[in-house]
């Protein structure tokens, strides 16, 4: 999907027409894959755009960060509030929202500590990541032949751009088979995650997701849907899931700020529960969007609204 190209791009401080936000070629992240990064949605409500968990995704960003002893120049609440400004200076009531922690230009050497740490945050629409039907009809997946990465290898904590080399994987070859996305189990077989969604299984009305343990990220969407579905007396346990508790699975649907809530159809051409989505995923799927719709009220305090932006972009 080609870009919704707007207006600015925050780049260090400064709002950079999209079209000017380059970087030189031989900044160290183009070479090492050095970045960290964050992907969250700003949603339309009756109040303006509101972001989902905006702290909660620049926590995620600074621990990723610290992983890699990376000292981003700006804190939290900077980061926060130029997330807010670069919404508003480009008028948008809805977008994806797109900060990146990369080192700089400078020097080459494997050894990064003498490139600068440069902070960009871009915004722009963005539909259903897995296609226009995916949020209600499913997707159908397949297990990838790679696995996430061994723990002692690549954080998979840390939302780093590196690790997108494996989704990268694990996606084209899912691709590449007719499936729209792929589940990778951990280096132990146990099932890790989608190439940019966590997982969930449901059966006989029971929640079960993986462990950070199985080379999962921390997923935003995850932690909502484990609290939404605690909330409405739906058990849920975080444990190791075999393959083939996925096939038995009544329902199983992804989880992630691009994917959302997205049911899962069929895997390996095996049909997940009756095929379609199931009422647990549906009531989930709804209690989601009616908070960040602003139709149900916000009782976590989950939505951050953006304020129109007053000043001229410099
Ligand atoms: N796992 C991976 C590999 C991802 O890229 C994402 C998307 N950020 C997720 C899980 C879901 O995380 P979140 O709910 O925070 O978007």
């Amino acid at each position: 999907m080609a870009f919704n190209k707007t207006e600015y791009i925050w780049m260090n401080g400064k709002f950079v027409k999209w079209d000017d936000a380059k970087i030189h070629v031989l900044s160290h992240v183009v070479h090492y894959g050095s970045s960290v990064f964050e992907g969250m949605r700003a949603y339309k409500t009756p109040r303006g755009a509101a972001c989902f968990r905006l702290k909660d995704h620049s926590v995620r960003l600074f621990d990723s960060a610290k992983i890699y002893r990376m000292d981003i120049p700006f804190t939290p609440e900077e980061i926060d509030q130029a997330t807010l400004d670069i919404i508003g200076a480009n008028r948008l009531d809805e977008c994806y929202v797109r900060p990146v922690v990369y080192r700089g230009y400078n020097s080459l050497g494997v050894d990064p500590s003498r490139c600068p740490i440069d902070v960009c945050i871009a915004v722009w629409p963005w539909g259903q990541y897995l296609g226009p039907e995916a949020l209600d009809k499913g997707v159908s997946v397949c297990f990838s032949s790679w696995n996430r990465m061994a723990p002692n290898t690549l954080p998979a904590m840390a939302k780093a751009g590196a690790n997108y080399m494996n989704s990268q994987l694990i996606k084209m070859e899912a691709i590449s088979h007719g499936y729209v996305e792929g589940i990778a189990l951990d280096v132990y077989g146990h099932v890790s995650e989608g190439s940019g969604e966590n997982i969930f299984l449901v059966r006989n009305g029971v929640l079960i997701t993986p462990t950070f343990a199985a080379s999962i990220l921390p997923g935003i969407i995850r932690r909502s849907i484990i609290r939404l579905a605690e909330d409405m007396g739906i058990k849920v346990i975080e444990q190791n899931v075999p393959r083939e508790a996925l096939y038995l699975a009544d329902e199983v649907f992804f989880t992630g700020s691009a994917a959302e809530i997205t049911p899962i159809s069929a895997i390996d051409h095996i049909k997940v529960g009756t095929g379609r989505c199931g009422p647990i995923t549906k009531k989930l799927q709804q209690t989601f969007f009616g908070i960040v719709s602003g139709a149900i009220e916000d009782k976590y305090g989950w939505l951050t609204y953006v304020p129109e932006y007053k000043g001229v972009p410099v």
